[in-house]
């Protein structure tokens, strides 16, 4: 009953002379209709997105914003600049930006308010390093991040947010979580969901995985009972792979 939901994430690749060649490649591919898909580019290719991609069921969207409207935030992109471009999606919370940027769990949660607030559909990643992982913390820490992260999100908003569980270990390495595994901690995170906002939203939610998901291995991994959908870094820049990502049905 949920839609899948795959996003490219592009990171910091895809200068606009670039983005423009793969969008319009993006746009011509058959895509299977019933997977919600959508790409999060660079700041400076998301008006060229919008532009490429408005007759088409490709969604786009950020990869990161701040949370004020507007104001003396250099080098800052807002909510409101995102609403006018009718942007769909904001990355927020990756563990590159929380590792290499300092972001921590409290501006992470103003983000997600803000996007709310703004319609923007965040999509909130959570995830374990392999420290954590190798003793066991792995359910504390994504706990931890889920209390702070959604904090005063109404009941009434959480279907909204889509969960990215990334395990830090398994992003751009070329390991992914087994599908157990990732199924397990997104398990974990619907009955987070179940025992904060009640069993209705904890179904409806979506929760994603991340990490060096790939054409080979998305068809095992979104066959898994709380595997709703991927959230894909270095796939989603062939179109080719990207297409095999979304048609993993066929
Ligand atoms: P990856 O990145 O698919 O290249 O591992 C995923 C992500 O960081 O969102």
């Amino acid at each position: 009953m949920r839609t899948p939901v795959i996003i490219g994430n592009w990171k910091m690749n895809l200068a606009p002379s670039e983005a423009k060649a793969l969008l319009r490649e993006l746009r011509e591919l058959d895509l299977d209709q019933s997977v919600e898909k959508g790409v999060c580019v660079p700041a400076i290719d998301l008006l060229i997105a919008e532009d490429i991609l408005k007759d088409s069921d490709i969604k786009f969207g950020a990869q990161n914003m701040y949370f004020e409207e507007s104001g003396a935030y250099t080098g800052e992109i807002s909510p409101t600049m995102l609403n006018d471009i009718k942007a769909d999606y904001v990355i927020l919370g990756h563990s590159e930006r929380r590792e290499y940027f300092k972001e921590d769990d409290e501006l992470i949660n103003k983000k997600v308010l803000s996007a709310l607030e703004h319609d923007i559909i965040p999509i909130l990643c959570v995830g374990e390093t392999l420290e954590e992982r190798e003793s066991n913390k792995e359910e504390e820490k994504v706990r931890n991040q889920l209390e702070k992260d959604l904090k005063d999100v109404k009941d009434s908003d959480i279907e909204k947010v889509i969960i990215a569980y990334e395990p830090i270990w398994a992003i751009g390495t070329g390991k992914t979580a087994s599908s157990d595994d990732a199924d397990c901690m997104c398990k974990f995170i619907r009955n987070y969901i179940k025992k904060v906002y009640g069993e209705d939203y904890s179904e409806k939610i979506r929760i994603q995985y991340g990490g060096s998901m790939k054409p080979k291995n998305v068809k095992e991994l979104l066959a898994k009972e709380n595997i709703d959908g991927g959230l894909i870094g270095g796939a989603s820049l062939k179109a080719s792979d990207f297409e095999q990502l979304i048609n993993y049905k066929k």
